[in-house]
Order: C-alpha cells, then sequence, then structure tokens
C-alpha cells in the first residue's frame, strides 16, 4: 500500500529513514500522521524557548511557512525541541504552526541532533521527500529572503544572490529609501528629501530603543557624528527603526541627533532582509555613490572612531597601515598592572585578531599586548597609558 507509514518505515524509505519516530504531536497537542508530511520538502527546525535567536527565528521562519502554505507549496517543518522541561515545550510550539517530535521522544531528539552534527541553534536542515539533506543549515537563508528561499537548493541559492549582487550594483539612495514610496526621511519636525542626501556619505543605523548595546553604540555613534558635522563632512545617518513599538521609535528619535525613517515597520523590514541585518546596532555605511561603503561600520566605528570616515577600505588601509608604523614606537612586551604575566606585541601576522581590550572594555583589531596562556589581550595604548605599565627587555 503506497504511503503506509508502517510499510515504508519497515523499508527505512524516503523520510522514515530520517524520522524514525511513530508519530509527531502538533501544536494543540494532536497526533500528526506521517502521511500528512510524507513527499513534502521537510525543515528539521532544532530550536529552544529559552534561547533569543529561536524566539526572534521562529516568526520569521512561521511567515515564510503560512506563505509557502498559501501558494500550496509542498512544505513542512517539524520542530525538534531543545527544551528542558515540557511545560516550555509546550509553550514554545504553541506559537508555531507546524507539528513537532513529542516532547518525551528523547531517542528521536538524541538521534535527529547526531545524525545532523547540531551545535548550534536555531538550526533548520531541509530534507528532501527521499530523506536526502538539500540544505545542512538554511536559517540564515531564511532570515535572508524568506519564502523566496525554497526550495532551498544550491541553484535556487544561486539565483537569489546573483539577483543581489544586480540589484547592489544598481543600487541608488532613491532606489533604497523608495521602497517606502516617500521620497523623504523625518529630521525632527521637517521632512528632508532623499534627493537631499545624493552625493553625501550616508549611515543606515538600524537600532532599536532599549537594546543595551544599541544604547552604548548610540552614544559613541552621536559624538562621532557631531565630530564631522563639525569639520563639515558631507555626513549623514539615517535611524532605520527596528522598534516594535511606536513609543520607542519616538524616544529614540529624540534622543538622536540625526535623521530617521517614519516609524512603519515594513520599509525597516525590507532594508533590514536586503542588507541582511540580523543583529542590532547595525551601521550600513552608503557612498556618494549610492553603492555600499560597508555593512561593518559598527566594528569600523569601534576600531577607529571618527578617523573611520568615509568608512571606504582605502581609508581602513590608511589606518592600519598608521597603526603599523605607530607600533614601532612600542616595547616588544612589557609588565601591565592588570595581569601577573608578561605581555607581548602581537600584530595580525604574528597571532592577533579582533579582541576586546581587558583594560578599557572596547573593540580591537590586530595589534595588541598579549599573554596567550591566559587570553588576556589589550590595546598598545592601553598597555601605554596604564599605570603600571613599563617596558620590558624586548
Ligand atoms: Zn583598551
Ligand atoms: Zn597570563
Amino acid at each position: 500500500m503506497a504511503g503506509d507509514p508502517e510499510v515504508e518505515a519497515a523499508e527505512g524509505r524516503g523520510i522514515r529513514s530520517v524520522l524514525t519516530m511513530g508519530s509527531l504531536v502538533s501544536a494543540s497537542g494532536n497526533e500528526v500522521h506521517f502521511a500528512e508530511i510524507e513527499g513534502k520538502i521537510i525543515g528539521i527546525y532544532f530550536a529552544a524557548n529559552w534561547y533569543p535567536k529561536c524566539e526572534a527565528f521562529t516568526p520569521v521562519l512561521a511567515a515564510a511557512y503560512h506563505h509557502l502554505k498559501e501558494r500550496g507549496v509542498g512544505f513542512e517543518v517539524v520542530l525538534v525541541s531543545c527544551d528542558e522541561d515540557r511545560p516550555s515545550f509546550e509553550r514554545f510550539h504553541r506559537t508555531m504552526p507546524w507539528p513537532a517530535v513529542p516532547f518525551g521522544d528523547l531517542q528521536c531528539k538524541k538521534s535527529l541532533s547526531e545524525r545532523f552534527q547540531v551545535e548550534g541553534i536555531p538550526r533548520l536542515v531541509v530534507l528532501a521527500p527521499d530523506g536526502e539533506v538539500i540544505h545542512a543549515d538554511a536559517a540564515d537563508l531564511v532570515h535572508r529572503y524568506g519564502e523566496r528561499a525554497f526550495p532551498f537548493t544550491a541553484s535556487r541559492v544561486a539565483e537569489l544572490e546573483a539577483d543581489d549582487e544586480r540589484k547592489y550594483a544598481s543600487q541608488t539612495l532613491e532606489k533604497l529609501f523608495s521602497i517606502d514610496g516617500r521620497g523623504y526621511v523625518n529630521g525632527g519636525k521637517e521632512q528632508v528629501p532623499i534627493s537631499s542626501l545624493v552625493g553625501k556619505t550616508v549611515g543606515l543605523y538600524f537600532s532599536a530603543h532599549g537594546c543595551a548595546p544599541c544604547i552604548k553604540f548610540t552614544a559613541k555613534l552621536a559624538a562621532i557624528y557631531n565630530n564631522l558635522k563639525g569639520k563639515a563632512e558631507d555626513f549623514e545617518i539615517v535611524y532605520i527603526p527596528m522598534d516594535k513599538e511606536e513609543d520607542g521609535y519616538l524616544q529614540s528619535c529624540s534622543d538622536m541627533p540625526w535623521l530617521a525613517l517614519p516609524y512603519d515597520g515594513a520599509p525597516s523590514r525590507e532594508l533590514a532582509r536586503y542588507f541582511n541585518v540580523q543583529e542590532i546596532p547595525t551601521l550600513v555605511v552608503v557612498g556618494p555613490d549610492g553603492k555600499t561603503v560597508t555593512r561593518d561600520g559598527r566594528n569600523l566605528v569601534n576600531l577607529y572612531f571618527d578617523m573611520a570616515f568615509p568608512f571606504t577600505e582605502e581609508q581602513i588601509r590608511l589606518l592600519q597601515e598608521m597603526e603599523d608604523e605607530d607600533a614601532k614606537g612600542y616595547p616588544q612586551s612589557l609588565r601591565h598592572s592588570g595581569h601577573r604575566h608578561e605581555l607581548s606585541i602581537v600584530s595580525e601576522k604574528s597571532g592577533g585578531g579582533p579582541y576586546i581590550c581587558c583594560e578599557c572594555d572596547e573593540q580591537g583589531l590586530g595589534w595588541a599586548y598579549q599573554c596567550i596562556a591566559c587570553g588576556y589581550e589589550i590595546h598598545l595604548r592601553c598597555g601605554r597609558n596604564a599605570e603600571g605599565g613599563s617596558a620590558g627587555t624586548g
């Protein structure tokens, strides 16, 4: 009998060779038969309710899922919960429109985690109807492209990426902001036409009111913004609100000295998706020609402050060369009051990488004083400035 779950399981064919449990459970607690998901492309969704990234990803996946259902596409998701207790699992599952591996089926959950070598969540393993893996982790794709990512094959991904490249190549400020058809952004009480920003370096600042890393970064960015404005640089910033509430948005606008996209979730979400923004704060920098200069503005601001302007590769290379030159004036090793071992100077070429300075808590890159045994690293300048810092023998 075709499609008989018992027979297929016995033969170990298709999806039943992967999902070996007796049955699935719906969000309302009912049994879901395998016949309902067989023949479809299946996303095995590993997630846990206590993990913020899963909480954020679930609605994104659900939106794509609903779109695909409306289109009548053969797609199904099966939750494999990493929750520790049944009430958490049930609460989490109720936020989802798809079935799950029953909470008590520990053997099955364990064997699926092992089979797909699940180390981080959220993870979305996409399987063909025959049980073959189409994509080992499509979570990023869903974040980025939503339902357009279906059916998650290599050729579909190549198509989407080529599409992006075409869009990026013809990108202009007007096109970026024409999503909402308004053609202006808010500047205090007035409306500022997008056309007046053309020819400037423009930072698109994705942020939200009340998010702790945003608060810290906003303060730093505001200082830099005011500096650059003081120097009459052609620089502007537009707040792209990731706020869930308008109150938060209004508060942000009054806290920030720059322009803001009007409050309306859709254009902000569209821009976030277009630039593949996955965390906030994010600073995307668009150049005077309307093309993207960098999506890594946040790091560049943290590393170089207003020296990063205009954020081009050329400017960053220049800054790195200056640092290399500057480093020649520092001793090869030193003792620092913050650490009991001697610290040695390292560069990007000799084992230095991105780090958080143990002295000032700010980001660093490349040049550092390091105790490799303890993973203790500080900026060169923090080694020099700190009291107790003294030159070693070199
Ligand atoms: Zn430091
Ligand atoms: Zn040490």
